[in-house]
């Protein structure tokens, strides 16, 4: 259920409306927009009583959502999200654009790749401290000391840092020295996770699963909206098909398909949908122009030596023609590029 307020409703309505709807043991969500700020209702099993709340002062009507999903549809919240991460933010008319490398492996590995994307133009810079590796015996990230480290990169140049958690523990230490909070493929569906990243301060990168549904993708955020944290950005990051060319296959329609149900922002990220150095400039144009409203880029300045991900990751100079050339595709779909 959604409470739409008018046009210019007070903070004094919206906060009665809130606490009539705490009175009735559940839990309200005021979402603001351009146009009105509509009150969502969840922690109901059954239907709601909303006779009370809409006699309140302020309130237009009460509406029924029709999706499973309720804080991250459309209905509630018109116009896109832009979501605030450090001093930018991602969803506006500006391309967000995450670089770095799969793992932070070293201060001057991170150091050196940081200099060069900001140069290109990345508007956040990533790299893992905690890694989720297929087998046990392969890097796993240095941790606390690649927290650290990735502090120093904001530090010294100045791009909001984001770096997987992994479970609630790491959860706890990034949301502490990180300004976005990645949840990764693997733990899309780790519900206690999303709930635990839904209390943390910082917003969350919410990846898509190798295998979830469009409805499964969104009710995973719902999941980290539902807990009060309202700043989530979607990831495409491929799924498993039988395609063997590529590592996974990178699902560009779920961009538009996304939007049309959301107001979240959606990223795509054709490193981990590909696996293959030599997809990821086409893979970055096409989803710039399928509408995305950015990219995240694995660079390394040294792929073959990489700890993780060598295969997928672009060097330098080809980050940099990447940037040129989403520059251009951009204009053509009424966005910019840092
Ligand atoms: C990553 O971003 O480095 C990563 C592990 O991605 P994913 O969770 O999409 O596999
Ligand atoms: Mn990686």
């Amino acid at each position: 259920m959604l409470i739409v307020m008018r046009a210019h409703a007070t903070d004094e309505e919206i906060q009665r409306v809130c606490d009539a709807i705490k009175a009735m043991n559940l839990t309200p969500h005021a979402i603001p927009g351009a146009e009105r700020t509509a009150i969502g209702i969840t922690g109901n099993r059954g239907e709601i009583d909303v006779g009370v709340l809409e006699d309140l002062p302020g309130v237009v009507e009460a509406i029924p959502v029709s999706k499973p999903y309720k804080l991250v549809s459309r209905e509630i919240k018109p116009e896109n999200s832009i979501i605030s991460v450090g001093q930018t933010t991602i969803g506006g008319k500006s391309l967000a654009v995450v670089a770095g490398p799969c793992a932070v492996e070293s201060y001057d590995q991170a150091m050196t790749i940081a200099e060069r994307v900001k140069k290109s133009g990345a508007t956040l810079f990533r790299g893992g401290a905690y890694k989720p590796r297929t087998s046990p015996y392969t890097f796993q990230g240095h941790g606390v000391e690649g927290l650290k480290i990735l502090a120093k990169v904001r530090e010294k140049f100045d791009l909001p840092i984001v770096t997987e958690a992994i479970d609630e523990e790491s959860l706890a230490a990034v949301d502490e020295y990180a300004d976005m909070i990645q949840i990764g493929a693997r733990n899309m569906q780790n519900f206690s996770l999303l709930k635990r990243a839904g209390r943390a301060k910082k917003p969350v990168l919410l990846k898509r699963g190798m295998s979830a549904t469009l409805d499964e993708f969104l009710m995973a955020a719902e999941y980290i909206m539902s807990e009060g944290n309202y700043r989530v950005v979607l990831c495409e990051r491929g799924v498993r098909t039988f395609a063997d060319h590529t590592r996974n296959t990178l699902d560009l329609s779920v961009v538009p398909a996304v939007q049309r149900l959301s107001h979240l922002p959606i990223l795509v990220d054709p490193s981990h949908g590909t696996g293959r150095r030599d997809k990821i400039r086409p893979l970055s144009r096409a989803a710039v122009a399928a509408g995305a409203d950015g990219l995240l880029i694995e660079v390394h300045h040294q792929p073959d030596h990489a700890l993780s991900d060598g295969a997928q990751s672009i060097y330098p100079e080809e980050f940099d023609r990447l940037m040129l050339e989403i520059r251009q595709i951009a204009s053509v779909v009424d966005r910019v590029v840092n």
